[in-house]
């Protein structure tokens, strides 16, 4: 089972993925009842669109069952929105994380300390992904020493990918054309391992299956 931990795409595909749905595709599909497992959340950039009924709304998606995951949110240095608002709504989101107890799939570009910071500062316990890890591989390093784990894409520096232990490993497709299959196999290439080993996404799923059946 080769997990898309983070696509906007419907697949077609045999492997389960995380759909990140936004949120005018979240209000239709929670009305329904069609199958799949899901991710939504504030993303940095967006944090001006939304209002109370916003953070309203995501505690009411939250709790159905479909609701695997709390994200794309984060920290982004290139927009225009003020760190200090995007900590804040950040951090109800990573709040409401905890008390669900669902994992974060985290957009990070260039707030990397106070991403750590605030790891430290509210100890959570769920999962924290950073998607679309890049960095360098003492940026790697740090990530997973501050409790972290990652997820590469298409675009991913090699030597991280070789640091991060395969239980802190994801992958996923995000907005690319590249298949999953295709990340799979060049990260395994790298790690020197069975495709097979490459687990740690579909342990998290089957993890909170079992949660949700029993
Ligand atoms: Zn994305």
């Amino acid at each position: 089972m080769l997990v898309d931990i983070h696509t906007h795409k419907q697949t077609e595909s045999d492997n389960p993925s995380i759909r990140n749905l936004t949120f005018s595709e979240a209000e239709k599909f929670f009305s329904t009842d069609r199958k799949g497992l899901f991710s939504v959340g504030i993303h940095p950039w967006f944090i001006n669109e939304y209002s109370k009924e916003t953070i309203e709304n995501l505690i009411k998606w939250v709790k159905d069952e479909r609701f695997f995951a709390i994200g794309e949110c984060g920290l982004d240095k290139n927009v225009e929105i003020p760190l200090d608002q995007q900590i804040l709504v950040f951090k109800e989101q990573i709040q409401l994380s905890e008390r669900v107890c669902k994992p974060l799939i985290i957009h990070c570009v260039g707030c990397f300390n106070e991403l750590f910071d605030l790891k430290k500062e509210l100890n959570p316990v769920q999962t924290w992904i950073i998607h679309g890890f890049r960095g360098k591989p003492e940026l790697a390093k740090q990530a997973l020493k501050a409790g972290c784990a990652l997820s590469f894409g298409e675009h991913y520096n090699s030597e991280s990918v070789w640091v991060t232990p395969l239980d802190k490993l994801f992958a996923e497709t995000d907005e690319s054309s590249i298949t999953i299959v295709e990340i799979y196999n060049q990260l395994a290439t790298i790690k020197l391992c069975n495709i097979d080993d490459l687990n740690a996404g579909y342990v998290l799923i089957k993890s909170y299956l079992k949660h949700i059946i029993t």
